[in-house]
């Protein structure tokens, strides 16, 4: 249902008004720059977009949304811009969590490489961030530092969600900058807004919300100054030079607008009796994060004796995806450092699995999920356990 309706907003530049259809071909590569009528179509198209993207995430002023090439690039944009727009003043620290993307831990990493100062706050057994330990490291910036503080929505491991809009209030009390990585909570979180929020900068991602690949928004909210991480022509009012990717922002248009007709409370009920199907049949199975709020989707099952790797392969032969450590990361065979955050020793780290469900996803599925992970898990038990004695 949602595919029909990104494709009937899509319409209208894939087809322009009045054109014969060899034009209209010309109209979907339209250039939103120039003032021709194909350029004009496209650029309709990008303001259209902004506009239902801006409802979507309850911003009233459209302009605050920059269109980038994904939230990597946003996140980019955000913590860099910050650096070098303030680092000619004074020192800069930057505050995150250890479990955030690497999109935001390696800028940071880069920055401190720069000189920045770098605070990295832990978190909990369960994912969870304290808001007490945000405080303390707020306290500890010497006056005359520029901060900024990045964090994430929601965990895109294991859905566990930070107490955001509490950390935005307090950075707006000690005069930090908040950026906020919502990439997974856009859509996925149940009552999610930026709206009377104070969130002067937020990263989101088209293709998590069932838009395409290849397309972001950094939210730039009116007063927050950002040097443009790319420099040439004037698009996006300067902040961000290049053609824009017309077709894709249309398209991440049409996915905002569309999650209004999204269940999430039906998405939540069917991850819950997933959790409660596993946990129930499968001895030896944990949730990661399980006492701890969490996205309505997002599962992160961990197996005793069963390596996330074989389980993925398992799954992947009877039909099934599942990611095992971060989907930005598969192949990899590194820990997951957010489950090392959580306590979870090496091994454990690198075992996890995690399960997202759509919100096509049906209890039918669901259950032939359940049999066939109880299938995989007792096949690699089997195999483990025969393997051991000539190990
Ligand atoms: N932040 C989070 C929490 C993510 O889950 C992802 C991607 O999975 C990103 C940032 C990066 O998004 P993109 O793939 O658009 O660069």
């Amino acid at each position: 249902m949602e595919q029909g309706a990104i494709r009937a907003l899509l319409l209208p530049i894939l087809s322009a008004e009045g054109a014969s259809d060899k034009q209209s071909g010309a109209t979907a590569g339209g250039n939103p720059s120039s003032i021709h009528a194909f350029g004009r179509a496209a650029k309709r198209a990008v303001d259209e977009a902004r506009d239902r993207i801006a409802a979507a995430l309850g911003l009233e002023d459209p302009d605050a949304i920059l269109f980038t090439g994904s939230a990597t690039e946003s996140i980019n944009t955000a913590l860099k811009g910050f650096y070098f727009k303030n680092v000619g003043r004074g020192p800069v620290r930057l505050i995150t969590s250890a479990v955030e993307h690497e999109a935001t831990l390696e800028t940071a990493r880069f920055l401190e490489s720069l000189g920045a100062r770098l605070e990295i706050l832990p978190v909990n057994s369960q994912g969870e961030l304290s808001l007490d330990s945000l405080d303390q490291a707020l306290t500890r910036a010497a006056p005359g530092e520029s901060v900024i503080v990045s964090l994430m929505a929601a965990n895109n491991e294991t859905g566990v969600v930070f107490p955001w809009e509490e950390a935005s209030l307090l950075c707006a009390r000690r005069g930090a900058t908040f950026h906020l990585d919502g990439v997974q909570a856009f859509g996925k979180l149940a009552g999610f807004s930026l709206s009377g929020q104070s969130v002067p900068l937020a990263s989101f991602s088209a293709h998590k919300i069932g838009g395409p690949k290849g397309v972001g928004v950094l939210v730039v909210r009116r007063g927050t100054k950002l040097v443009s991480l790319i420099h040439g022509g004037a698009q996006e009012r300067k902040r961000r030079a290049g053609t824009v990717n017309a077709p894709g922002i249309a398209a991440f248009g049409a996915a905002a607008e569309a999650l209004s007709m999204r269940d999430l409370a039906a998405v939540d009920r069917l991850r819950m009796g997933l959790e409660a199907r596993v946990t129930e049949r499968i001895a030896g199975s944990h949730v990661q994060g399980a006492g701890a709020k969490r996205l309505v989707n997002t599962s992160n099952f961990l197996f005793d004796g069963v390596r996330g790797e074989s389980l993925v392969m398992g799954l992947d032969l009877e039909g099934f995806a599942v990611s095992s450590g971060s989907a930005c990361n598969s192949g990899s065979i590194q820990p997951s450092h957010v489950l090392l955050a959580m306590g979870l020793d090496k091994l454990a780290a690198q075992s996890a699995v995690r399960v997202s469900i759509g919100p096509a996803t049906t209890e039918e599925e669901l259950t032939l999920f359940s049999q066939a992970l109880e299938r995989v898990v007792g096949r690699i038990r089997a195999s483990v356990g025969r393997a051991r004695p000539n190990s």
